[in-house]
C-alpha cells in the first residue's frame, strides 16, 4: 500500500476515533501524529484541523516530550504494550498527569504507536491533596507532627554521613488556655494562625516549623553555622508571641516557652532528642515562663530525681504520712513575749537523702497533684499536737496548688471537726503572691474560710504585687512582713523606713501586723516601736520538734 493510500484509509477511521471520548492519537516510528480524534485535539488544545505530522516535541516541554518519546521507542521496539504515566503541561501552563496506554500496530506495513489517553490529573490532586492533610496541621497550614518527625528521621540520616549543628525547639504558649476559656475557641484558632504566620516569617529556607495540637508547637533548625546565633532566633520568637495578637479588635497577650536542645550526630535518636526538648521546656516553664531553656545532663539529672522523689512522697502519703515531720516555730505577742501561737513547718525524713526542707520536696508536692493530701496531714497533724495547748492560735502555710481545690473551705472545715480544733484557733498563711494570682474561685474559697472564723495571714509580706485593695476586699486578718526587710532594718534606713509605712498602713487598715525572721534585740525593738504586734524568728526560737515545744515554750526570752 503507498503512504497516500495509508492515509487515506486511516482518514476513514477519523470519524470512528471522533466518536471516542478518550483521546487517542497514532504516531509513526519517526514520531509523527498520523492521526488523532477529535477529543485529543480538545485535550491538547490544538485547532480543529491541526495539521498531521505534528511531533509531540512541537507542543510539549523539551524533557515531557522527551520521557513520552522514549515511551513510544520502547514499544516499538519491543512490541508490547505499556502502561505509561506521563507528566505534561498543558497550553494552559497546568500540570496534567495521564495514563496512556500505548500498543504497536502495523498499518500498510509501518509500525506505529497508538496512545490511549486518560487524564487522571483528578485523581493524583486528590491523592496529593490527601498527602497534604495527612501531614500538615488543617488550622494553620503547618507541618504536623508525622511529617516534622519524618523531616527529623531524614537530618539524623543525614547526621549519619556528616556532623554538623543542628537544633531542636519545643514552645508551648503560655496562658493560651486562658484564651480559649475566656473568649472562646475562634479567637483561640486565630491566635495560632496569626503565631504561625508570625513565625514563618523569621524563619529561614529548609527550617521546619510544625503544630503539634493544641498550643505545643516544634521546630527543627539544619546545617547551623557557627555564626548563627540560637540565642537571638529564640529571642526573636519569643518576641512573636509576646506581642499583642488582635483578635476581634482586641489586643490579646499570650508569650511562650521554649525548650532546646542541640545536637550534631544521630547518637540520640527522634524519641530522645523530643524528651530532652521537652525536659528544656519544662524548665523553661519552671523559670517562670516567658524564656527560652537549653537542655543539658544536670537537667535529666534533676528531672529523674524529682520523678523519684514523686514516687517515694507518693508512697510516703499512702502510707499515712510516716517519715513526714513537722516543727512548731512560736511567735510571740506585744505583752512580755508571751507566746500567742505557732507556725507548723513541715519536714520530711527522707530515708536515702535524710531531712529534707519545705524548699526541696514541696516543688515535686504541688507538680504532682501530691499538695492536697500533703497539706491535709499537715493541717490534722498539726491540730492533733496543738490540743494540747489550747491557748496557743496554729499557723499553717498553704500553697497554691491547694487554694485551688474548689471544695477547699469545706475540706478545711471537716478536717478541723475531725480533729475537735475551733476554726478561730487557725490561721492560714498564704504568700502573697498566691494572693496576687488568685482567680474568683480562690478568692470565693478565701472568704467562705473567714466566715467559719478561720484567720487569713499574709506571708512574705512586700514581696509580692499585691495591692492595698486586694487586701482590704479580702478583709485579710494579718500581714507578715518578710524578714527580708527585717534583716535590713540596722542596716538600711530605707528598710526601716518601709518596714514603719507597712505597719501603719496595717493599723490603718485594722490589719495586725506582724514580722518574721526576727534575729536580734535591736530588730525586736525597732519593730516594737513601730507597732508590731506579733513578732517570730530566730531572736525568740527555732522551729523545733513536738517533743521539744513544751520546754521551749517555758523558755521564751523575756
Ligand atoms: P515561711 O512561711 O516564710 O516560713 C518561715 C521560714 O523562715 C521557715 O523556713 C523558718 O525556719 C525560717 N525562719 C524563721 N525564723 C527565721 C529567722 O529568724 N531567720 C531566718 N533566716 N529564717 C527564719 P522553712 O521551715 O525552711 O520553711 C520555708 C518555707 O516553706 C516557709 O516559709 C513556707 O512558705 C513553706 N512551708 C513550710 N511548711 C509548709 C507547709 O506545710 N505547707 C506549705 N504550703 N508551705 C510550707
Ligand atoms: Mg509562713
Amino acid at each position: 500500500m503507498s503512504s497516500s493510500d495509508t492515509f487515506a484509509s486511516l482518514a476513514a477511521l477519523q470519524p470512528i476515533l471522533d466518536a471516542l471520548a478518550s483521546p487517542v492519537v497514532v504516531e509513526d516510528s519517526r514520531h509523527r501524529c498520523v492521526l488523532m480524534n477529535r477529543a485529543f485535539r480538545q485535550f491538547m488544545h490544538l485547532p480543529p484541523h491541526a495539521p498531521l505530522g505534528l511531533r509531540v516535541s512541537d507542543v510539549l516541554p523539551q524533557a515531557q516530550a522527551r520521557r513520552i518519546l522514549a515511551a513510544n521507542e520502547r514499544v516499538l521496539a519491543s512490541g508490547e504494550d505499556c502502561r505509561n504515566e506521563e507528566e505534561i503541561t498543558d497550553p494552559g501552563g497546568r500540570l496534567r498527569w495521564l495514563l496512556t496506554h500505548k500498543r504497536r500496530i502495523e498499518i500498510g506495513g509501518e509500525p506505529m504507536v497508538v496512545s490511549v489517553v486518560t487524564d487522571i490529573t483528578a485523581l493524583r490532586e486528590a491523592e496529593a491533596h490527601s498527602r497534604y492533610l495527612a501531614l500538615h496541621d488543617p488550622l494553620t497550614g503547618l507541618p504536623n507532627r508525622a511529617l516534622f518527625a519524618d523531616r527529623l528521621d531524614q537530618a539524623l540520616a543525614r547526621l549519619q554521613r556528616k556532623r554538623t549543628a543542628h537544633a531542636l525547639l519545643s514552645l508551648d504558649l503560655d496562658r493560651f488556655k486562658q484564651v480559649n476559656d475566656t473568649l472562646g475557641h475562634h479567637a483561640g484558632d486565630e491566635l495560632l494562625r496569626e503565631f504561625g504566620r508570625r513565625v514563618a516569617a523569621l524563619l529561614r529556607p529548609g527550617d521546619t516549623f510544625a503544630r503539634f495540637g493544641g498550643d505545643e508547637f516544634a521546630f527543627l533548625l539544619g546545617e547551623l553555622s557557627p555564626d548563627f546565633g540560637l540565642d537571638r532566633f529564640c529571642a526573636r520568637i519569643l518576641d512573636a508571641a509576646a506581642e499583642p495578637f488582635s483578635i476581634g479588635g482586641h489586643p490579646v497577650f499570650v508569650g511562650a516557652s521554649i525548650g532546646v536542645v542541640c545536637f550534631e550526630d544521630a547518637n540520640a535518636g527522634r524519641g530522645e532528642l523530643l524528651r530532652r526538648a521537652d525536659i528544656a521546656l519544662y524548665q523553661a516553664k519552671l523559670e517562670g515562663r516567658g524564656r527560652y531553656s537549653i537542655f543539658h545532663e544536670a537537667l535529666d539529672e534533676g528531672r529523674r530525681h524529682r520523678a523519684r522523689l514523686e514516687a517515694e512522697l507518693r508512697e510516703t502519703l499512702a502510707g499515712g504520712g510516716r517519715g513526714l515531720e513537722l516543727r512548731y516555730q512560736p511567735f510571740v505577742g506585744k505583752a512580755e513575749g508571751q507566746v500567742v501561737g505557732v507556725e507548723a513547718l513541715v519536714r520530711w525524713m527522707h530515708p536515702r537523702l535524710g531531712l529534707l526542707g519545705p524548699a526541696q520536696f514541696l516543688g515535686v508536692a504541688e507538680e504532682s497533684g501530691l499538695i492536697a493530701a500533703l497539706q491535709d496531714w499537715v493541717l490534722a497533724t498539726a491540730c492533733t499536737t496543738l490540743a494540747r495547748w489550747p491557748a496557743l492560735r496554729l499557723a499553717v502555710n498553704v500553697s497554691r496548688a491547694y487554694l485551688r481545690d474548689p471544695q477547699l473551705a469545706n475540706r478545711v472545715v471537716t478536717l478541723l471537726a475531725k480533729t475537735d480544733f475551733a476554726p478561730q484557733r487557725l490561721e492560714l498563711e498564704l504568700s502573697e503572691t498566691t494572693l496576687a494570682a488568685a482567680d474568683a474561685t480562690v478568692l470565693g474559697q478565701l472568704r467562705a474560710l473567714r466566715q467559719q472564723g478561720i484567720r487569713i495571714s499574709l506571708d512574705n509580706f512586700g514581696t509580692g504585687y499585691s495591692t492595698l485593695a486586694h487586701i482590704r476586699s479580702l478583709e485579710i486578718d494579718k500581714i507578715k512582713i518578710d524578714r527580708s526587710f527585717i534583716h535590713q532594718i540596722e542596716r538600711s534606713e530605707d528598710s526601716g523606713a518601709m518596714v514603719r509605712a507597712i505597719s501603719h498602713i496595717g493599723q490603718a487598715m485594722h490589719v495586725e501586723v506582724a514580722a518574721e525572721g526576727v534575729e536580734t534585740l535591736a530588730q525586736r525593738r525597732f519593730l516594737e516601736t513601730v507597732g508590731c504586734s506579733e513578732l517570730q524568728g530566730f531572736y525568740f526560737f527555732e522551729p523545733v520538734s513536738e517533743a521539744d515545744l513544751a520546754q521551749a515554750i517555758g523558755s521564751a526570752p523575756r
